[in-house]
């Protein structure tokens, strides 16, 4: 299996999606109806190790601006 991110990248992902500080990723697919408001949006990812997955469908996201990763906020 190879990840996408690490395990500490992965807990700093999700602070900055549900911080409120910044607009969450979301899902490519979030307006075709089957898409709920979770973690701050309708179809907000999820971050794993394999990468951003959506709740509610199959998308995946491979990528996360720099700062995003990082500890500092
Ligand atoms: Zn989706």
């Amino acid at each position: 299996m190879s990840t996408v991110f690490s395990a500490d990248e992965v807990v700093n992902l999700a602070k900055h999606q549900t911080a409120g500080n910044f607009h969450p990723f979301t899902c490519a697919n979030r307006s075709d109806g089957n898409h709920r408001n979770v973690f701050g949006d309708t179809g907000a990812l999820v971050p794993t190790v394999r990468g951003w997955i959506c709740p509610f469908c199959d998308y995946i996201q491979g990528w996360a601006h720099g700062f995003m990763k990082g500890g500092e906020a």
